[in-house]
């Protein structure tokens, strides 16, 4: 089984995608993790993706269904993945159906409204060494810009400032109506309220995901 969770940036499908892939056991593949850790290590694909990411665009079908193709073939992804931020757009869909068209698939929006979205997202701090994300607004760290985890420093990601993120909500938007079609003619869709806390949330994709998933936490095929 394959869990695609799609959500504007800032929805929490990052927090989702881990605490999925805890309960159930599946790993979750991120294209904009693998991206950003592209980035910071400068290699010719972070190089590539650096600019169109910084300004809140998107990068190239080709480029990360590639991350993709890497991502699902290996051994932990064998019973099923969590997948956050992919696919973003119809060709995505239908490229990722070509990849791996025998799995069965869930699509499950999440759904937070705008105001809620800009206010998290300005507020979204991630650590400098261990990556874990905080928020000053929801969840501030014990001590004034350093990560509760490990002591690292909390940075502010460069596509979270707010001239960026009107521009991310914007594409999302744009892409969104047509990938919810393209799930709901498939009859794969579902959505849940991104509002409270992570917990809540999580209890709302459990309440869909158990009955497609029933099994998988307790580590049987699926
Ligand atoms: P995210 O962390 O999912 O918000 O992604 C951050 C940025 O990475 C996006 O604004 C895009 O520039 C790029 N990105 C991530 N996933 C994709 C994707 N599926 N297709 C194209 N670009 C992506």
């Amino acid at each position: 089984m394959r869990v695609i969770l799609f959500g504007p940036p800032g929805s929490g499908k990052g927090t989702q995608a881990g605490l999925i892939g805890k309960k159930y056991r599946l790993p979750t593949i991120s294209t904009g993790d693998i991206l950003r850790r592209a980035v910071s290590r400068g290699t010719p694909l972070g190089r590539q993706a650096e600019a169109l990411m910084k300004q809140g665009s998107l990068v190239s079908d080709e480029i990360v269904a590639g991350l993709v193709r890497e991502a699902i073939s290996t051994k932990e992804a064998r019973r099923g993945y969590v997948l956050d931020g992919y696919p973003r757009t119809v060709p995505q869909a239908e490229m990722l159906e070509r990849m791996d068209g025998r799995r069965s698939e869930t699509a499950i929006e999440i759904l937070v409204g705008q105001e809620a979205l800009i206010k998290r997202l300005a507020g979204r701090r991630v650590c400098s060494l261990c990556q874990a994300v905080t928020n000053l607004e929801v969840n501030p760290p014990r001590l004034p810009g350093l990560c509760d985890s490990c002591g690292g420093t909390l940075e502010q990601r460069s596509d979270d400032r707010p001239e960026v993120i009107r521009e991310r909500l914007r594409v999302f938007e744009t892409q969104m109506v047509p990938l919810r079609d393209h799930y709901r003619k498939r009859k794969a869709y579902g959505s849940v309220s991104g509002e409270g806390t992570p917990a809540e949330v999580f209890g709302r994709m459990t309440g869909l995901l158990d009955p497609l998933l029933e099994g998988l936490d307790k580590g049987r095929q699926g």
